[in-house]
């Protein structure tokens, strides 16, 4: 059988499946339906980068996202843009999301008021549940808003470690101590707040803490221990990322994790100097937290081949597509086909949307994600390297077991 024959019969399988999306942007619904929403709604959010790369004003981008302006003039600063991104990943979910949701085969002069129109009625209450639910089968979604107020079980979210561990002044020390009912003189004292807060955030259902893949300078509890006593005099002792007393807490705050099964997402790669994002600064860190379970994003893009070492060599690592197929579906395909040569099958997660307002698309994305790991998992059978039916078992854990147990779904 060839690939694309064997890629459809998987693709097929894989659409019967219930998903946990392991990683989105999403706001609760109501947030979503009570903005105005229109065509350009859905080249908002990543689409944005290829924009202004291909030469968009970000301010033009701003006001193409502005709902309360003129839609026929926000087209037409847009529109020349349109021919040089349309063919990039960022973009393919738009267009699916046109085709699926809405009836359109395109995005384009003549059809953007119509489907504009389409977008507006759809735009309710029910949403959510429609796309994300109905037509996506996603059963939950961990999303990352910095709050936690989401009503139903369709979305689970994770905190920032920052909130504890990026404090910069005293009086926000003092207001982190006030929200969990506690007083905060010393270090040891905050170190308690920051577990309270943990404790607080669980009840509220949170499931993890989200972190970033930066070089963290060294720290002692002693160097801890004067910048503290600096913040507490009003000094900027504090500064988020690259202060030792920052790094003591993200330490500290790590093993917090550990001890009340929470996991820790870490975003690498992709954003603007990706140098500094690189995979490669988690190794320091995940050799310190052997009990912290770390949720490594977006294969470390473009640092795929070491982020799979990562994944191989570190119990503690599992490693989280999510974003990756809308950055770039080959480097994905070329990737997972090394990885799965590599990383033990129960240590991958297959999808995170990764979107915020453009709720639909989510749908796009998984299309895309369905086709990805098909693809990798077809050459295999193809191959004679594995069956079909073992092939559809390894994608159901990705898509599946694997973030359903990391996360204690
Ligand atoms: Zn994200």
């Amino acid at each position: 059988m060839h690939t694309r024959e064997i890629q459809s019969k998987l693709i097929a399988a894989f659409e019967t499946f219930e998903i946990i999306d392991a990683h989105e942007h999403l706001p609760p619904e109501h947030v979503r339906t009570s903005q105005p929403v229109d065509a350009l709604t859905l080249f908002s959010h990543y689409t944005r980068t290829d924009l202004v790369t291909a030469g968009m004003a970000p301010e033009a981008y701003e006001r193409m996202k502005d709902g309360s302006a003129d839609l026929e003039e926000r087209w037409k600063s847009f529109a020349p843009f349109l021919p040089f991104v349309r063919f990039g990943s960022y973009a393919r979910p738009a267009f699916l999301a046109a085709r699926e949701f809405y009836g359109f085969d395109d995005i384009n002069d003549d059809n953007y008021l119509e489907l504009t129109e389409v977008m507006r009625k759809a735009n309710m209450p029910g949403i959510y549940n429609s796309i994300l639910r109905e037509k996506c089968k996603i059963r939950t979604a961990l999303t990352q808003q910095g709050r936690t107020d989401y009503e139903g079980d369709l979305l689970v979210p994770l905190m920032p470690v920052d909130t504890y561990a990026g404090v910069t002044t005293w009086q926000a020390v003092q207001e982190r101590a006030h929200d969990v009912g506690q007083a905060v003189n010393t270090l040891d004292d905050y170190l308690g707040v920051v577990e309270a807060g943990l404790l607080k955030w669980k009840g509220e259902g949170v499931v993890g803490l989200k972190m970033r893949s930066t070089p963290y300078p060294p720290a002692t509890r002693a160097d801890a221990h004067s910048l503290f006593e600096k913040l507490r005099t009003g000094e900027q002792a504090n500064v988020p990322g690259t202060s030792p007393l920052f790094t003591f807490l993200l330490d500290s705050t790590l093993d917090l994790a550990a001890r009340h099964n929470l996991v820790v997402a870490v975003h690498a790669g992709m954003w603007g100097d990706f140098r500094t994002l690189d995979s490669q600064h988690l190794i320091p860190i995940v050799q310190r937290h052997p009990n912290t379970r770390f949720d490594l994003y977006h294969m470390g893009m473009p640092e795929v081949r070491q982020t799979g070492v990562i994944g191989k060599n570190f119990p503690n690592v599992w490693l989280n597509l999510c974003w990756c197929h809308i950055i770039s579906q080959r480097m994905t395909v070329a990737a997972l086909d090394e990885w799965l040569d590599m990383v033990p099958v129960n240590k991958i997660l297959a999808f995170g949307g990764d979107y915020g307002k453009p709720v639909e698309k989510v749908y796009g994305h998984l299309v895309m994600a369905r086709e990805d790991i098909a693809l990798v998992l077809a050459r295999r059978v193809r191959d004679g390297l594995m069956t079909e039916s073992q092939a559809v078992e390894v994608a159901r854990r990705w898509f599946w077991d694997n973030p359903k147990e990391l996360y204690g779904l």
